[in-house]
């Protein structure tokens, strides 16, 4: 679902046009950032198993501290409130809060149901629209192209890297997303868990491109 997750840092632009890109398009990411470290130091556990579709490559056993409910919360709040002190704009912090959450919910869509409400919790969440491959593209893919559409309607470029940077950015995710939906599955855990930290690398590349555009008149606060 990252593709979902870039959306809605991307479209989160138009709500706080004065925060950079890289805190808004990390938001989203967040708890896909912890989840990785949590696996890595056994706090969490995930597996690989082949699923119907290639969307569902994982069985997350149990991921409490990165992906319940109460735990999205709080990470939100801190992330928020961290945000908030560095950029020193209350906006930026809740919006970039929001985006935290943003990241469950949009699970909660895709996941099968195995979101837990809050650590030790038996209820589990997921309505498991990634059963679906075709159902999937079109809603992950269009909500990407509205994420975009209105990230590049809240700036525009103020020079050439602001325009290339930004295409390079879209064409990434957008073949990163095919070879994770069409390509074979991560031949283990601790590979796969690397590879999504390695999204991290998104963050100095949304401020790169944030540096080079400039709001759009009408947009400012
Ligand atoms: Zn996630």
């Amino acid at each position: 679902v990252f593709i979902g997750h870039a959306a809605v840092g991307f479209a989160s632009k138009a709500a706080a046009p004065r925060a950079s890109l890289g805190w808004l398009l990390a938001a989203p990411f967040l708890l896909d950032f912890l989840w990785p470290v949590f696996v890595l130091l056994g706090i969490e556990q995930t597996t690989i198993e082949r699923g119907p579709t290639p969307f569902l490559n994982f069985a997350f056993d149990s991921y409490p501290w990165s992906h319940s409910l109460a735990m999205a919360v709080v990470w939100a709040v801190l992330y928020g409130a961290f945000a908030h002190f560095f950029t020193q704009q209350a906006a930026v912090g809740v919006v970039a809060g929001l985006g935290v959450v943003s990241h469950w919910i949009c699970d909660a869509i895709v996941h099968r149901p195995d979101l837990p409400l809050w650590p030790g919790s038996m209820v589990y969440v997921g309505m498991g629209l990634w059963n679906s491959v075709p159902l999937t593209l079109a809603v992950e893919l269009s909500m990407f192209a509205a994420g975009v559409w209105l990230y590049t309607r809240a700036t525009r470029p103020r020079d050439g890297s602001g325009r290339w940077a930004l295409a390079a950015l879209v064409a990434f995710l957008l073949a990163a997303y095919a070879g994770a939906a069409f390509g074979p599955p991560p031949p283990n855990m601790t590979a796969a868990a690397i590879g999504t930290l390695a999204l991290l690398l998104l963050v100095p590349w949304a401020i790169w491109i944030d540096r080079h555009r400039e709001v759009t008149e009408g947009m400012e606060e």
